[in-house]
């Protein structure tokens, strides 16, 4: 017994010694965790995923996350980590596995991956700039001692470091003092200032307190007394407002937004004598729009079949794989077959088990109507994430997503673009990828180029989720991986309420400039088609990719096209600014008056770019009221809300746009839809040219006639028998998929084989082609003839770098995990040599 004792004593005494240690990832691009030292008083506090403060380099101090906790002594005196920022994981355990999986698979490390994940503010560093939130109200009561005294800093330098701050308020736990102020958009970073998303603003109109009693009902008599002393001064026109706004504002009980009161003086008059007042509300775009219930939606017979088949409720296809129903189905349905309805039902279904949905989309701003739609059924179990939404709210998404079942205001439909991969879920059901085919699923700027589609069906396998896949233009890949059994297939073949898929005409424009009817860049026919449209009062969508074809400066005489001075591409002219553009690195100059060449004055535009096309309409169909559409129309969101909501509203007769036209826009009214230039879209040199020609045409043809018989789709092509116009105006995709795949397995592309491309970048050519020729012959003498290159890219030269490019390609059936790791070593090897520390090197895995 006294042994025992002993023994109890003893171990507490070893415990009590026993000395802790974390490994923590950095958000920076290194290969490894690495190890720090628990204070004691922190042991029973850290857990895995918790952020710590932690000093890395000379000075520096990171919010690190914790991989790992343990007690093996590392060989070196570790540092102590210097303080918790969280109290409970922000991370979870499979996020982090997901994590390494990426960097794996994409040839990154997995801090790189976590400086994607996270949003800015909860990266903290000693570095970071930390400024005054703008919507922070003023109120100052709420604050505590030192909140108050970082406040007032901030009221007199307009920005500072946050070690700076931590000195001159004196605490030492400033990190997570900062967190909690960030969290309630007290302070936000200064780099959010940027990405800040602007929620859009409305003029929204009632009538004014004075009319009103004190509890706020309106005041009859009041008004009644208003209206009689108008009638009295004969302001009938004042008379007349009035009695609109009391009928549209339901006797003043909800405001309208301005727009949809009656617009005259009048409405002026009283808004300047205070009888009606003005607010702004952020617009939501959620105000006009009831909730649905999802159980009242009836699907049709091809819609229930989708259902079953991704649910794995039916047993799939003969042909596939019959004992495994897999987890990940392609739903290949016609434009406007009503996929959206099936997800809606697959959601609905998880949400009532109480379980978690990840809804991705290609592109948040394009898709404002999907994400309309999800909220009237879902309204506030929705929560959406975008990489430009500030860190409160930001944050707030990822901490409502991560709250347990049953708990107050736990997001279960998270709706995203690729970043939404990253949130923190407990319990995911369902993976929905809507536009699979779509190429912005692909990161292209940094580490890890993740391609979010393919990510999502991974995280979806991670969870034992099911996953869907929709499009009605599917990527090859998909569709391969459909047939040869790995996916399930459900498909949709007609459009849902019976209409029929528009009528598409090709025309040859050879033979109309032959004989003289082209006018501009349209050919007769599509004239005649807009005129008939508007005539019938229907609209038009008119498509014009900018790619190559935007309006460039070009000298008559020697025909000198200027050049950006950092990059290798001609310069674009914008009319609005009267400038000359790079699109690569926003380098810009106002137009020259005479050619930088030779002097000459005779300087002309070329190219056909969606603002002439626009000009142009607008002097041909003097009466019709054009719009357009592209990055320059949109740079804010609340431009592109407007155009879209003008257009649905048929304030707006033709539009005309870039690729933003070509995506799930689901308008009622559109008769025709006008294809300005195929070729320009077929001729791109890559190998997935002809597929991404085909998903766009058929794509905006798909906007055309979705809610009412008789869509037209236009396709102007100076090659009319080419492959890819026949299979468009035909529909026929599994044609494209057929001639596609072939090419593939001959020219030995994907999903036959796997690409790695590793860019190199320097700004000294020789040096960079020193570099990439070593590089090369490193991965020759492993590699042998998979490896292709190096060569020059089709831009060779942004952002005064140089630019040079290897492609790799292994057989698919290869496991290509240990060669990965070899190529790391390599570039790490090369730029450990003194003359290459500066030639940067990238690597991209399944290149779009
Ligand atoms: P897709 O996403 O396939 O292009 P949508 O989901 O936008 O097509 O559907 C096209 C239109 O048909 C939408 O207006 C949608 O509301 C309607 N619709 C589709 N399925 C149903 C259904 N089962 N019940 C009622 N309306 C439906
Ligand atoms: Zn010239
Ligand atoms: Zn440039």
């Amino acid at each position: 017994m006294e042994y025992a004792f002993f023994f109890v004593i003893l171990h507490s005494i070893m415990e009590e010694r026993e000395v802790y240690y974390a490994d923590v990832l950095l958000p920076l691009h290194l290969p490894d965790t690495y190890t720090y030292r628990l204070p004691r008083d922190l042991v029973s506090a850290v857990r895995p995923g918790m952020r710590v403060a932690v000093q890395f380099g000379q000075r520096r101090i990171y919010s690190a996350l914790v991989r790992r906790i343990h007690t093996d002594a590392p060989k070196f005196k570790a540092k102590y980590i210097m303080g918790l920022v969280d109290e409970e994981p922000l991370v979870t355990e499979r996020q982090m596995e997901f994590w390494e999986w990426m960097a794996r698979y994409y040839m990154c490390y997995p801090g790189d991956v976590m400086a994607m994940a996270l949003p800015a503010g909860l990266k903290l560093a000693s570095e970071s700039m930390v400024m005054m939130h703008p919507d922070f109200d003023g109120d100052l009561t709420s604050l505590s001692k030192y909140e108050l005294q970082i406040v007032t800093l901030l009221g007199e330098h307009p920005a500072m470091r946050v070690m700076d701050i931590g000195r001159a308020v004196g605490v030492q736990k400033i990190m997570p003092l900062l967190q909690g102020m960030m969290e309630r958009s007290i302070v936000m970073l200064e780099e959010e200032l940027h990405e800040r998303f602007q929620p859009h603003k409305v003029q929204y109109i009632n009538i004014s307190p004075t009319l009103r009693t004190s509890d706020g009902l309106l005041d009859e008599a009041k008004v009644k007394e208003l209206l009689d002393e108008l009638e009295r001064k004969r302001r009938t026109k004042q008379v007349e407002v009035m009695l609109q706004v009391l009928q549209l504002t339901a006797f003043g009980k909800e405001a309208v937004p301005k727009r949809k009161a009656p617009q005259s003086s009048s409405l002026q008059t009283l808004l300047k004598n205070g009888i009606l007042s003005i607010e702004e509300r952020y617009d939501t775009g959620l105000r006009d729009l009831e909730p649905l219930d999802a159980r009242d939606i009836v699907l049709n017979d091809e819609q229930q079949a989708a259902y079953e088949c991704i649910s794995g409720r039916r047993p799939v296809a003969s042909g596939q794989l019959a004992d495994v129903v897999p987890l990940t189905t392609l739903l290949h349905g016609v434009t406007s077959s009503g996929k959206t309805e099936v997800y809606i039902k697959l959601i609905d279904e998880v949400v009532r088990s109480g379980r978690q949905a990840l809804f991705l989309l290609p592109e948040i701003a394009l898709t404002a109507q999907v994400i309309n739609r999800l909220k009237r059924y879902f309204g506030d179990l929705v929560g959406v994430y975008h990489s430009r939404f500030s860190t409160s709210q930001r944050a707030e998404v990822w901490k409502r997503t991560a709250l347990p079942s049953g708990e107050q205001g736990r997001l279960q439909v998270l709706l995203g673009a690729r970043s939404a991969l990253f949130l923190p879920f407990n319990d995911l059901a369902l993976v929905v990828v809507d536009e699979e085919h779509d190429a912005s699923y692909k990161e292209q700027e940094r580490a890890p180029r993740y391609n979010a589609r393919d990510a999502a069906v991974y995280l979806a396998r991670m969870w034992g989720a099911r996953c869907v896949l929709g499009s009605a233009t599917p990527s090859i890949e998909t569709y391969w991986n459909a047939r040869s059994g790995r996916y399930g297939y459900a498909a949709m073949t007609r459009r849902y309420g019976g209409f029929s898929l528009p009528r598409v005409t090709c025309v040859d424009m050879r033979e109309e400039r032959r004989i003289g009817r082209l006018k501009g860049h349209f050919s007769q026919y599509l004239l005649q088609r807009i005129g008939d449209a508007i005539k019938e009062g229907r609209q038009v969508i008119l498509f014009q990719n900018r790619r190559g074809f935007a309006m460039r400066l070009e000298c008559h005489d020697c025909h000198a096209v200027p050049q950006c001075v950092n990059c290798d591409v001609s310069l674009v002219y914008h009319k609005a600014t009267n400038s000359l553009r790079c699109h690569y690195c926003g380098y810009s100059i106002p137009v020259p008056s005479e050619c930088p060449q030779c002097h000459s004055t005779r300087l002309q535009m070329v190219g056909i770019g969606t603002e002439r096309i626009e000009e142009d309409l607008q002097i041909m169909f003097p009466d019709a009221r054009v719009a357009r559409m592209d990055l320059d129309s949109t740079m804010l969101r609340s431009q592109y809300a407007d155009l879209l909501r003008d257009f649905a509203e048929h304030r707006v007769d033709i539009l005309v746009g870039t690729q933003m036209v070509t995506k799930g826009l689901d308008f009622e009214n559109v008769g025709v839809v006008g294809i300005i230039s195929a070729d320009n879209l077929i001729n791109y040199p890559s190998f997935r040219s002809y597929e991404r020609a085909f998903q766009q045409m058929t794509q905006v043809s798909g906007r055309a006639g979705r809610h009412a018989e008789g869509g037209e789709v236009v396709i102007q092509t100076y090659t009319p028998e080419h492959q890819v116009v026949r299979n468009v105006i035909d529909g026929d995709y599994l044609g494209l998929y057929h001639e596609q795949i072939e090419e593939r397995r001959v020219f030995r592309y994907p999903p036959f084989y796997r690409l790695v491309e590793i860019t190199l970048k320097h700004r000294d050519s020789q040096v960079l082609n020193e570099a990439a020729d070593w590089m090369a012959a490193q991965l020759r003498g492993a590699f042998g003839k998979r490896v292709m290159g190096p060569e020059y890219p089709l831009v060779s030269r942004v952002r005064a770098l140089y630019l040079k490019v290897i492609t790799i390609r292994f057989e698919r059936s290869e496991a290509i995990a240990d060669a990965k790791s070899l190529m790391l070593r390599m570039a790490d090897d090369l730029v450990k040599q003194d003359d290459w520390k500066r030639v940067s090197v990238h690597f991209d895995v399944d290149p779009y």
